[in-house]
């Protein structure tokens, strides 16, 4: 199931400004040479990341799921020139390509890879200080269990992000264990006190969750 029909999705695309130049070469080459290319977040969701980091005033972000490095630069293209993004992805030749990229931007020293498995990254990861920003979007079955440990590090006010919260529609007859977990994620978060959500049907879905 499309959750955005392909020709609006394609003039919501077109109405979204260019993303910097290195960001379309990023998507080439990604598409070029890399399997499952269509993780890649894209111009209208990486825009999003952006806006919303820059509203929530992020200084300091995590995500979980580099892969290219397409959504880590959007979201470090928001934060101050001393801030600080922490990526995890345990896949080494795609964040080979991401760290390239990095390195070739003018916000790329702001972005620090955790490499190795996300969850172990992000237990491992102090609750002091807490983070602005938190994104996730690695494996699906994990959801939940991203969530619980993220949210005691993220700070009051701090905004948390999860995508592909849609599933393509599956949400609505899960199968698979992939489904089932999104499924879960999603009640979770929606009856959770301690944030106020909403979920986007942007692209695949997205999830925003506000800490109180
Ligand atoms: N946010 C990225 C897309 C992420 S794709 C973008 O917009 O470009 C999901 C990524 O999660 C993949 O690169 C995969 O290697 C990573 N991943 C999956 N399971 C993981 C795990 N257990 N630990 C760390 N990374 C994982
Ligand atoms: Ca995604």
């Amino acid at each position: 199931m499309n959750i955005v029909d392909p020709d609006i999705e394609r003039y919501a695309h077109d109405h979204t400004r260019q993303r910097p130049p290195l960001l379309d070469e990023l998507r080439e080459v990604t598409y070029a040479g890399v399997p499952d290319p269509q993780m890649q977040v894209g111009r209208v969701e990486g825009a999003l990341l952006k806006l919303l980091a820059s509203l929530a005033g992020a200084r300091r972000a995590l995500e979980i799921g580099t892969f290219t490095g397409y959504s880590a630069l959007c979201i470090a293209e928001a934060l101050p020139d001393d801030g600080e993004l922490i990526t995890c992805d345990r896949d080494p030749d795609v964040t080979r390509i991401a760290r390239s990229f990095f390195d070739r931007s003018e916000h790329g020293h702001k972005i620090r890879i955790a490499l190795g498995d996300a969850l172990a990254s992000v237990r491992a990861l102090p609750e002091d200080p807490p983070f602005d920003l938190v994104f996730i979007d690695a494996d699906k079955e994990r959801y939940v269990d991203y969530y619980e440990a993220v949210v005691p590090r993220l700070r009051s006010g701090g905004l948390l992000l999860a995508d592909n919260t849609l599933w393509s529609g599956r949400v609505l007859d899960p199968r698979a264990d992939s489904d089932r977990a999104l499924v879960a994620f999603n009640a979770r978060v929606t009856a959770d006190p301690r944030v106020e959500n909403v979920l986007l049907t942007v692209r695949d879905g997205l999830m925003l969750a506000r800490k109180r």
